[in-house]
C-alpha cells in the first residue's frame, strides 16, 4: 500500500508591539532575564489584565492580509495547566471565538529550475487567534531556570487546515506566510529570536482515501530547516509503523536537532484536559466594522501580487522579481527610486545585484551594514546613478566603479564623477586620434572586420578605452571606428 502524508501547521507569531498583551510591561528582545515583568506578568493576587488594543488591531490586520473573516466579537478563555512557565496556572487564549476565521495563503512550489517560476496554489487556514506567550524555561544539568521576560507577549496563532501534503509544501507555506507577515509589518518573524515558531501535525493515509489518519504533533520547531527535517523523519517513521502492521499513536513528540530524530513526549492532550472557560476578568471584544475597514485599507499588496505586477508593469524577469519582492524593504526602495528616475530595469538590476552584493560583503567584513536601511545608500543614489548613465554622463562600466564608491562613502554619484574626473569623454577630436592609432596598430583586426567579422572591432576598442581610462562614450567609439575603417 502506498501512503500519502497530510500535514497541518500551527504557527505562533510574536506581534510587534511595545508592551505586552494584558499589561504595560514592555518587551524587547535580549533584555537581562526577568527584567521585563510586573505584577500582572507574575500573576500576583489581585492583579487584573488590561487589553492591548494595538495587538488586537495588528492581529486583525494579519487576518485581513491572509483573507480571513474578522469576527464580530472575539473573546478570551483560560487554558488551564500547571507548569512553571505560567505563574497564573492558565494561559489567556481564544478558544471558542477567535479573532480571525478561515483565510488562505498563496504558496509557490519550486519549479523545475531555480530560475523558472514554480507552480502556485492556495493553502486553506482554519483560524487565527490571539494568546499570550508563556515564560521561557532553560533546563540545565541539575536545575531549571525560568525567564518571565517573554511571558505575556502577544502571539498570533495561525492554524492551517490539514491541507499540506509534503515537507516541500510546508516549507513553501512557511516562506510565503512569513513574507506576507513581514510585508504587513506585523512581525519580523525572526525564527532565531523566537518570533516565529511552528508545531507540525503529521498523519498518513492510503493514497486515494479521504479520511484522515492518526496524527502526531511536533512542538516548537524553531527554524524552517527543522520543520522540513522533522516532517520528513515523521513521515518515514509512520510509514515504517504502518508497513509493519502497527498503529500510529496520537501523541506529542519532541524534535531533537542534534540527533535528527524525534521522541515521544506525552500522549496527546485533548481540549477537555485544559478545562477551558471564559475569562471572567476580560470583556469580549466587539470589532468595530468601520475600524476594520480602515485597517484593511492600510494594508500593502501581498508579496506575490507585487511580484506579478512588477513582471507585467515593468517587464522585469522572474529572476529579478523573486529577489526584489520577498523583501518589503527592497521593493519599497525600488519604488522610491523610480520616482526619481523611471528606469525600472536598470534600478532593479542595481538593487538585486550590486546593492545586495555590497551588503553581504559589508556584513562579512563585520561592518554593521547588513540591511538596506543601515547602509549609506538611498533610493536617490541609485536612481541618480541610472539617470547619469542614461544621459550619457558616464558609461555603464564607470557606473560600476561609482556604485562601489558611493556605497563606501554615501556621496551622490554625480559628486563622485565630478571629484574623480570620471565624466565620459564625448570629445570626438581626442577619441578620433586614438581610434586612428588603434586602427594603424592592429591591421589583423581591421582585416577581419572588413571580411565581415563584426566582433573583430572590439579588439580596437580596448586600447582607446585604456587610453581614456574607460571614459570614451562606447556608442560614439563604435560608430567612429566603423566610419574610419569604412572610409580608409
Ligand atoms: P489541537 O487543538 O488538538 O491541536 P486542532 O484540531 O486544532 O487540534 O488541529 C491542530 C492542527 O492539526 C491543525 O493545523 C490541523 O490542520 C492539524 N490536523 C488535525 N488533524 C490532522 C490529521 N489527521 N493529520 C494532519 N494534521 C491534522
Ligand atoms: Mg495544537
Amino acid at each position: 500500500m502506498t501512503y500519502e502524508a497530510v500535514i497541518g501547521l500551527e504557527i505562533h507569531v510574536q506581534i510587534k508591539t511595545r508592551t505586552k498583551m494584558f499589561t504595560s510591561a514592555p518587551y524587547v528582545y535580549g533584555a537581562p532575564p526577568n527584567t521585563l515583568t510586573d505584577a500582572v506578568v507574575l500573576g500576583l493576587p489581585g492583579t487584573l489584565p488590561v487589553l492591548n488594543h494595538s495587538a488586537i488591531e495588528k492581529c486583525a490586520q494579519l487576518g485581513l492580509m491572509l483573507g480571513c473573516e474578522i469576527a464580530e466579537v472575539c473573546k478570551w478563555d483560560r487554558k488551564n495547566y500547571f507548569y512553571p512557565d505560567s505563574p497564573k496556572n492558565y494561559q489567556l487564549t481564544q478558544n471558542e471565538q477567535p479573532l480571525c476565521l478561515g483565510g488562505r495563503v498563496e504558496i509557490e512550489l519550486p519549479g523545475p529550475s531555480r530560475n523558472i517560476e514554480g507552480a502556485h496554489r492556495w493553502v486553506t487556514l482554519n483560524r487565527i487567534h490571539l494568546e499570550e506567550d508563556p515564560g521561557k524555561l532553560s533546563h540545565e544539568a541539575f536545575d531549571t531556570l525560568i525567564d518571565f521576560n517573554r511571558a505575556g507577549v502577544p502571539l498570533a496563532e495561525i492554524v492551517t487546515e490539514p491541507d499540506l501534503f509534503s515537507s516541500t509544501e510546508a516549507v513553501a507555506f512557511l516562506n510565503a506566510l512569513r513574507n506576507c507577515i513581514v510585508y504587513a509589518g506585523i512581525s519580523d518573524c525572526d525564527m532565531e529570536k523566537g518570533q516565529m515558531r511552528c508545531d507540525a501535525n503529521v498523519s498518513l493515509r492510503p493514497v486515494g482515501s479521504e479520511q484522515l489518519g492518526t496524527r502526531t504533533e511536533m512542538k516548537n520547531l524553531n527554524s524552517i530547516s527543522n520543520v522540513k527535517a522533522a516532517i520528513e523523519y515523521e513521515i518515514e517513521r509512520q510509514t515504517a509503523l504502518l508497513e509493519a502492521g502497527e498503529r500510529v499513536l496520537q501523541e506529542t513528540r519532541r524534535w531533537d536537532v542534534d540527533s535528527g530524530t524525534s521522541f515521544s513526549l506525552r500522549s496527546k492532550e485533548e481540549a477537555h484536559d485544559y478545562r477551558y472557560f471564559p475569562d471572567p476578568d476580560l470583556m469580549p471584544v466587539q470589532m468595530d466594522r468601520k475600524r476594520v475597514a480602515e485597517l484593511a485599507a492600510e494594508l500593502p499588496e501581498r508579496p506575490l501580487e507585487t511580484q506579478r505586477r512588477y513582471q507585467s508593469e515593468f517587464e522585469l524577469p522572474y529572476t529579478i522579481t523573486s529577489v526584489l519582492c520577498v523583501n518589503r524593504e527592497l521593493s519599497d526602495f525600488f519604488e522610491a527610486a523610480l520616482k526619481t528616475h523611471p528606469a525600472p530595469k536598470a534600478i532593479a538590476n542595481y538593487i538585486t545585484n550590486d546593492l545586495l552584493r555590497e551588503l553581504s560583503a559589508a556584513s562579512e567584513h563585520g561592518d554593521s551594514a547588513l540591511s538596506v536601511s543601515e547602509c549609506p545608500l538611498t533610493p536617490e543614489h541609485i536612481a541618480t546613478l541610472a539617470k547619469i548613465i542614461d544621459e550619457g554622463l558616464i558609461s555603464r562600466q564607470i557606473g560600476k566603479e561609482v556604485f562601489t564608491e558611493m556605497f563606501r562613502t554615501g556621496e551622490m554619484p554625480d559628486a563622485i564623477v565630478e571629484r574623480k574626473g570620471l565624466k565620459q569623454s564625448n570629445d570626438s577630436g581626442e577619441i578620433e586620434a586614438l581610434c586612428r592609432e588603434a586602427i594603424a596598430n592592429n591591421e589583423k583586426a581591421v582585416g577581419q572586420y572588413k571580411e565581415g567579422n563584426e566582433k573583430a572591432i572590439n579588439a580596437l576598442k580596448g586600447p582607446v578605452m585604456k587610453a581614456t581610462k574607460g571614459k570614451a562614450n562606447p556608442a560614439m567609439l563604435d560608430a567612429l571606428l566603423k566610419k574610419l575603417i569604412d572610409e580608409g
